[in-house]
Order: structure tokens, then sequence, then C-alpha cells
């Protein structure tokens, strides 16, 4: 029978007036919700989510943990069509269970959509189990943001999946072999957007109550700014029905098995250090042999096993899913594009100069607006201060021609103006000649 030690804390920080994060903490169900929407639409969304969760999951299976996303998301997306004031609410969820596998055997589930995060603490280090549906990590997984630039990204809040969102909702699931020791974290991202990875990892290194590690986890974040809300939830594997033992015992079965002839005999046909026999927890070797070995970090047979069926399970949904992030992340890059670089101002330049730049005035995302063309002859004092004005609003048009269409009429109105004050020199003595006095000039200059 496989055991938790659960702890959990949320807090809704500094700067925020409301939490709109939720937690689930029952014996074999776990989850946080961050929740998004005016009003109380954050709260509702994620309270809806995790209650909905709770109520539709069960069974102790993948399949039951999948279908709660889904009647969660029906539940949040029918109430936001229902009520004007929770329209356009949504939630992350990200949720673990223990489940019984095709094979008898127990494991975790989990499942995610939106940008909370599962990882797994195991031998000291963090990985992170789950993928954020978020704008940047599409750019990031592109190769256009390194991980520190993602990190720090202005626009990291915005999702590309959510629940309540639509009517349906893509959800990501994977199944892991739990063994003692492994901590799992589930968390908002008021946590990580404040608190470095190598912290998180120390705290959860240094703090063995997963109820003193979250409410740890969330103090940091409150420390460093507390800029959003913060939610932890840490489930320790206290027991895994002996997979730990039979994984090791199956290593050790193996190497005093070195002795005996027939091994010997076995041996002449691998290399050093012996993989434990195919077969010993079943008998699909067939199945294993053209997987690599290895990737169970030296835990034995079983949690091998179990890893590579998992793999093999997922391998083409996960294909599927790069896939379709490919071309999202390729449609949104060329939306962002065009719109960056499909519109056109007239402003100044540093050096005061009147010039049509491409792009938004305030630049879009990665996007910087550039110059398209100055305008020398045309700076800041030449124009008055109405037209100053008018070059600082930065009204963009949609075509270049509009802006050159702009530029040529302040051109026209500063030529009209030089002609007009210089008129009383030149030509003014024979234009205004006939109704004037006899000394034309004093009379027209101003
Ligand atoms: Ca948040």
């Amino acid at each position: 029978m496989t055991r938790f030690r659960v702890g959990s804390a949320t807090d809704t920080g500094r700067i925020r007036s409301n939490n709109q994060d939720s937690k689930l903490v029952s014996d074999n169900l776990f989850a946080v919700a961050d929740g998004m929407g005016g009003h109380q639409g954050g709260e509702v969304a994620s309270a809806l989510a995790v209650s909905e969760l709770r109520a539709a999951v069960h069974e102790s299976s993948q399949q039951a943990l999948t279908e709660g996303f889904r009647l969660a998301n029906e539940a949040i997306y029918r109430k936001a069509s229902d009520d004007p004031e929770l329209r356009g609410m949504g939630t992350t969820l990200a949720a673990m269970t223990l489940i019984e596998n095709e094979l008898g055997q127990e494991e975790l589930a989990w499942a995610n959509v939106g940008d909370s995060r599962i990882y797994r603490f195991r031998d000291g280090e963090l990985l992170q189990l789950s993928r954020d549906h978020s704008l940047v990590e599409d750019l990031r997984r592109d190769g256009q943001l390194t991980e520190e630039e993602a990190a720090v990204h202005p626009q990291r809040n915005i999702l590309t999946r959510a629940l309540g969102i639509d009517a349906d909702v893509e959800i990501d699931s994977e199944t892991v072999a739990p063994f003692v020791g492994d901590r799992y974290l589930l968390c908002s991202d008021g946590l990580f957007n404040e608190v470095e990875l190598d912290r998180i990892s120390a705290t959860l290194r240094r703090l063995a109550d997963p109820d003193e590690a979250a409410a740890e986890l969330v103090r940091q974040s409150n420390e460093h700014g507390g800029r959003d809300n913060t939610t932890c939830v840490i489930i320790d594997v206290i027991d895994d029905d002996d997979r730990a033992g039979v994984a090791s015992a199956a290593l050790a079965g193996d190497e005093s098995g070195l002795d005996s002839p027939t091994r010997q005999v076995d041996m002449t046909d691998h290399e050093a250090p012996v993989p434990p026999s195919p077969g010993r927890f079943g008998d699909d070797s067939s199945r294993d042999s053209d997987l690599p070995f290895g990737q169970a970090k030296g835990q034995g047979q079983e949690y091998d096993h179990l890893d590579r069926s998992t793999t093999r399970h997922i391998t083409w949904r996960v294909i599927l899913f790069l896939l379709a992030l490919l071309v999202v992340g390729g449609v949104a890059f060329g939306a962002v594009t065009w719109y960056a670089n499909g519109s056109y101002y007239v402003a100044f330049t540093e050096q005061d100069e009147v010039a049509i730049f491409q792009g938004q005035p305030e630049g879009v995302l990665w996007i910087e607006p550039e110059i398209d063309e100055t305008f020398p002859d045309l700076r800041r004092d030449d124009l008055t201060g109405v037209q100053q004005e008018r070059v600082q609003r930065e009204r963009t048009y949609t075509s270049r021609d509009d802006a050159v269409r702009a530029v040529e009429t302040l051109e026209f109105e500063v030529t009209e103006a030089e002609r007009q004050a210089e008129t009383p020199t030149t030509t003014a003595p024979t234009t205004t000649a006939p109704a004037g006095p006899a000394d034309p000039t004093t009379t027209t200059t101003p």
C-alpha cells in the first residue's frame, strides 16, 4: 500500500487583495488551481475546479483523473457563460492522484492544464514533470527565449491553455512510479516567479516536514516580493508497497547471481554492469529489449519496467502534442510579428528629427519599433507647438503611404509657414502695395 504524508500552504501575498488560488488535499488526491478573471471570477473558477475534481474522481485510474479535469472545465465554462459577472473567468489546474495500473500496481498519475507546476524531488534533484501552457514557454521551446529570459519575461502570465475558457480542453497527463523518499511539489506560479529553483530545492532538502516546507516556501515567496498569490502542496511518499525494497532485492539478486555458473555464461554476452535479467517481473522482455537501459537511475528492474511502459505509452501523444505546439507557436509568432511590423507611425528620433518608424510605439513583446526613414530637414524646432504635439501623439497607420502622407503634410505646413514669414521682405511690396500705405513693410510685419 502506497502511503503519503502531505503538507500545504497558501497565501494572498503582499500586493493582491484576494487569494485566487485554491488547493485540494485529500487522502489520495491533490491539486493546486490558480484562477484568473475580474471581480470574483478567479476565486470562483479555481474553487470550482478543485471541488468538481474532488467530486468527479472516485476511481483510482488515470482516466478518472482526466475525466475530472474535463468535468471541471465544463462546469467553469457553463458558469462563466451563464453569469455575466463571471464571463471570461478561467483557472489552471495541476493535480496528482494514486492509481492502480492495468498490472494491478500502484502508480501516481498527474494531469495539468495551465502554468501551475508539478515537480518531483528525488535524490536531491528537482524535476518539473508538467509542462507550462504559456506563451513564454512556447517561445522558449521554440528557441526564441532562453530559460533565463523566459523566467523574467513581462508576458509570462499569458496562458495558452486554461480550464473554463472553451467548451473543450486538452489535458496533459502521465503516470510515474512512486518510491519511498520521493517528494512531489504542486505549486502556483506565485512560487516559482519569486523563488529561484535552487532555493526551492534547498528548502525541500532542508525541511523534512511537508507542512513546514510548504509554509517556508510561501514565506520565501512573500519575502521576495509576494506579488502574487502563492500555493504549495507537498506530497511525501512514506510507503511504496515495498517497491523500493523489491527493486533493490532485484539488484542484489543479480549481483549474488554472478557466482552461479548459469549467470557466468550470461555474463559473456554483456558488458558490466549487468542489467537485471528481463522477465523477472513479467515475460514481455521483447517489448523492453529495444528501449535504452538505465533511465531508472539504478533503482532496479521494476521501476525500470514501469517507467519504460509509461514512456512508450505516451510517446506518440507527446509527438502529436509537440507538433500541435509548433503549429500554435508558429501561428502565435506570426500573429505577433504581423501585429508588430504591420504598422507605421511618425515620431521624433533621439536627434529630434522627424522620422517614420515601423512597428508599434511601445514595441510588442520582443519586437521593438525600427526607424524606416528619417527627415533631417524636418526638425522638432521647425515645428509649431501644435505640430509637435501631433507628432508626439504617435498615431499609428496601417500603411506606410499614410505615414508618408502625414510627413508630407508637416513638410507642406512648414514650408507654407516659412513662405508666409518671408512674404513681407520679398514679395509683400508688390502684393500688398495697392491697399497699403506708403511703407508696406511696416504694416505687414506682425
Ligand atoms: Ca498566479
